[in-house]
């Protein structure tokens, strides 16, 4: 990843960029960042730019060889070293052997805290550690020669979950380390990380993301109002995983769509053709990957309703509806039945196909709420 591609931090961003501009790259960084700031991306984003050739105004080009291979997480001359459960498969469990979630977890998202890489390696609370098998494995990665780039880079997330014996080993290495090679540990807390280890290494603190950087990455991901998204930023308090959280239980995406549902449904039952154009107007200003994320709802809403007519004495335990799409469906449900559902679902399904496959979506959904305007017409006997 490029520095660009990471929320706020400019001035740690320059000062990092400066090291590796001025020859002064140190051979063992500590970063210190709290949980969902983008510490951990930074330090990938730093190997990058470290390695890459054509790195301008301060940071990497994003497409040489180098660049692309490190935002895959591949490149040979890369290293992890991350906390890891023990498990059937694997009973003393080294990174590795977690390394395609481990790049799947990178690649999401540029945000990480150590919860939600856990509850990815086990259901259950086993105690997560980066284990003293792991320091042969370091050992080794680190006396191949770099395969490709001038430097080695070796990521270590969660120095202060390495146990004594693993540790010891690290400190070894970092004191006469390889030539060419870099440690970047990132840690949550760089006082609980070995103290000969912390004197030994050059920190660097990672502030929260300041508010103005977290304004702007919502505003690229969600369509909240300014007002909104301020009160999403206060909230989230420099923590982009927090953020979002906030952001996707928020009902005003969730309404929106219901109320283009609830619009459509309206209007083909009265064939109301002028109207369901404009419908067709709102729709097609969401842009595809909502329309798709809508037409899921939709899908869904179908389906709910359907159970509440074949099965209305099971509302209870089947059907999951905010209270604003059960008092719709209370009127509404009696029209999706066992003549007509499969009818109006592929309908749906194909028009998430036509979108997926750039067709006009104007005329995508306006076909779609003809279609359905017919198929609610349909008696249930
Ligand atoms: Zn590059």
């Amino acid at each position: 990843m490029k520095f660009a591609d990471i929320a706020g931090n400019s001035a740690v961003k320059h000062k990092l960029a400066a090291t590796v501009d001025g020859g002064r790259v140190s051979h063992a960084w500590l970063f210190e960042g709290a949980d969902g700031n983008g510490a951990l991306a930074l330090a990938v984003a730093y190997g990058q730019y470290l390695c890459c050739p054509n790195k301008a105004n301060g940071d990497s080009c994003g497409t040489c060889p180098s660049c692309v291979k490190y935002q895959k997480l591949i490149h040979p001359d890369l290293h992890f070293v991350y906390p890891v459960v023990s498990s059937p498969k694997f009973s003393k469990p080294v990174s590795d052997d977690y390394i395609k979630e481990w790049r799947t977890f990178l690649a999401e998202t540029n945000y990480h805290d150590i919860d939600e890489w856990l509850n990815r390696l086990s259901s259950d609370n086993k105690q997560a550690g980066i284990f003293a098998q792991e320091s042969q494995n370091i050992i080794k990665k680190l006396n191949y020669k770099s395969f490709e780039a001038e430097y080695k880079v070796m990521v270590i997330w969660m120095p202060e979950k390495m146990n004594p014996s693993a540790s010891n080993k690290l400190l070894k290495m970092i004191e006469e380390p390889p030539a060419k090679t870099v440690f970047i540990l990132v840690s949550n807390h760089a006082e609980s990380v070995l103290k000969t280890i912390q004197s030994r290494t050059q920190l660097v603190k990672i502030p929260k993301i300041d508010a103005q950087s977290m304004f702007e990455a919502l505003k690229a991901t969600y369509n909240f109002a300014d007002d909104k998204t301020k009160e999403i930023v206060r909230l989230a308090d420099g923590n982009f995983l927090r953020a979002k959280e906030v952001a996707d239980s928020q009902a005003d995406t969730v309404s929106e769509y219901f109320n283009l549902f609830a619009d459509m449904m309206r209007h083909s039952y009265t064939m109301n053709v002028s109207e369901l154009l404009d419908w067709a107007d709102s729709v097609t200003k969401l842009g595809r990957e909502r329309q798709k994320i809508f037409i899921d709802y939709a899908l869904r809403l179908i389906r709910e309703n359907f159970i509440l007519t074949i099965l209305p004495e099971k509302r209870e335990s089947l059907v999951y509806l905010t209270d604003k799409e059960a008092a719709f469906a209370e009127k509404f449900h009696k029209f999706i039945h066992q003549k007509n559902i499969n009818h109006i679902t592929n309908e749906f399904n194909l028009a998430h196909k036509h979108i997926e496959r750039n067709g006009y979506e104007k005329l995508i959904f306006l076909d779609l709420a003809l279609k359905t305007a017919q198929l609610l017409a349909v008696k249930p006997q």
